[in-house]
């Protein structure tokens, strides 16, 4: 059987009422065998420390989401500067500009900034959230070298071919979800069809983009009508990519 990687999964999240791990099971029996969870409130950092301290590959990428930006204090940073010495911690998350919400972007960049600070000082890749501040986003990483320096992905990626290749350019990952399903989708399957292989990693965004975490399986199938693949080579490449970018010593065999 393959072996996926589900690189953005609220298994921690509210809706799930700490109940998420019961989701692994039906996951595993799928193949999806590694997951990221990332953060969002920075009241939630230490709940989903506990909530994965036992849980077989199961990491996480704790920060705070733009929506609640307002919640960043030098208390928030120093605790988001311990977790990055923890062993299950491997990139920082979810961490962005949004700019459908009522935070205004010059407060949210601040708090982004100092993150993205916190993730290079730690040499941790970052997941990034982005939501109506495509350009402003792609400046910063610009100025800052994000990608060459430590890597990251693209969340829930739905913007233009042209802004996929300039992400890939600057050392970015596409992060592919459930929004390639969508009927209506045009840009990210044109993305999704033509950026190099090494470029793309899988995610779910469960709860919020999807119920059930074998939609990864779905998107995938998707991936490997795009680009002509077989499931195998897909689940191949996406899990290698994510491995790599998340820095993991182990080495999956591939076919068990
Ligand atoms: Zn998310």
């Amino acid at each position: 059987m393959s072996n996926w990687f589900d690189t953005h999964i609220h298994l921690d999240a509210p809706e799930l009422s700490g109940q998420g791990l019961k989701l692994l099971p039906g996951a595993q029996q799928c193949g999806i065998n590694r997951f990221i969870v990332p953060g969002v409130r920075v009241s939630g950092w230490a709940g989903m420390l506990a909530l994965v301290e036992n849980a077989k590959n199961v990491y996480l990428a704790p920060g705070l989401h733009p929506a609640y930006a307002d919640q960043w204090t030098d208390a928030a940073a120093s605790q988001l500067w311990e977790l990055t010495q923890q062993s299950k911690v491997v990139a920082i998350g979810e961490i962005g500009l949004d700019g459908t919400v009522a935070i205004p972007l010059s407060q949210q960049e601040i708090v982004f900034r100092a993150q993205l600070d916190i993730a290079l000082d730690a040499g941790l890749p970052v997941l990034l959230h982005v939501r109506e501040a495509t350009g402003a986003v792609l400046t910063i990483l610009r100025e800052l070298e994000i990608g060459q320096r430590i890597g990251g992905v693209w969340h829930g990626f739905s913007a233009s071919l042209s802004v996929a290749e300039e992400l890939v350019a600057l050392g970015f990952k596409i992060g592919v979800g459930s929004i390639l399903l969508r009927e209506n989708a045009r840009k990210l399957p044109d993305a999704v069809k033509v950026l190099p292989a090494s470029a793309l990693v899988l995610e779910t965004d469960l709860p919020d983009m999807a119920e059930k975490p074998d939609v990864l399986l779905k998107v995938a199938e998707k991936v490997a009508e795009l680009r002509d693949r077989t499931l195998e080579e897909v689940a191949q490449i996406t899990t290698e990519n994510a491995r790599q970018l998340f820095r993991f010593q182990d080495e999956f065999i591939y076919g068990k």
